[in-house]
């Protein structure tokens, strides 16, 4: 079984959260593989830069989450993933979605909206802590 580690953001702006929507409708949060030369925390704001043109700066961790996925269909070839994701501020509302890459739009949507639309459980988990966070930061 092969392991990926990757890192992403929960990117906040206002009471909005960026998603990007795929080529196929599902809305996700940005993220990607780490590289050799990087922390996580570096990975995350680069990902964040590459897939949605977005300059953020990383307020705090949120945790990691796991899944595993099979790699062209084949049972042998499982990978286990964890991805570990960051909550960050934007001081912009401009994006750019990374095209190649699938996504075909890069947009702030209000947290509780975002927490309903966006395809992965794992990932609606880690933008329901982040928005506990930003409630209590409100307070
Ligand atoms: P990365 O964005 O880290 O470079 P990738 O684009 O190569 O990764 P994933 O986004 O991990 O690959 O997708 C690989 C498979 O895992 C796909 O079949 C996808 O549907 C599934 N998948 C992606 N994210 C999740 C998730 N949060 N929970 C469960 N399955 C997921």
């Amino acid at each position: 079984m092969r392991i990926e580690k990757s890192a992403g953001g929960v990117v906040i702006y206002d009471n909005a959260i960026l998603l990007l929507r795929k080529y196929n409708g599902d809305w996700v949060l940005p993220k990607g593989r780490i590289e050799k030369d990087e922390n996580m925390k570096e990975a995350a704001l680069r990902e964040v830069r590459e897939e949605t043109g977005t300059q953020a700066e990383v307020i705090q961790y949120l945790g990691e989450i796991h899944y595993t996925y099979k790699e062209n269909w084949d049972e042998t070839n499982r990978i286990h993933k964890t991805v570990h994701w960051f909550m960050m501020r934007s001081k912009s509302l401009e994006t750019v979605p990374q095209k190649e890459e699938g996504f075909i739009e890069a947009r702030y949507i209000q947290m509780e909206r975002a927490v309903d639309i966006v395809k992965y459980d794992d990932e609606r988990e880690i933008i329901k802590v982040a928005v506990n966070y930003f409630k209590k930061g409100e307070k």
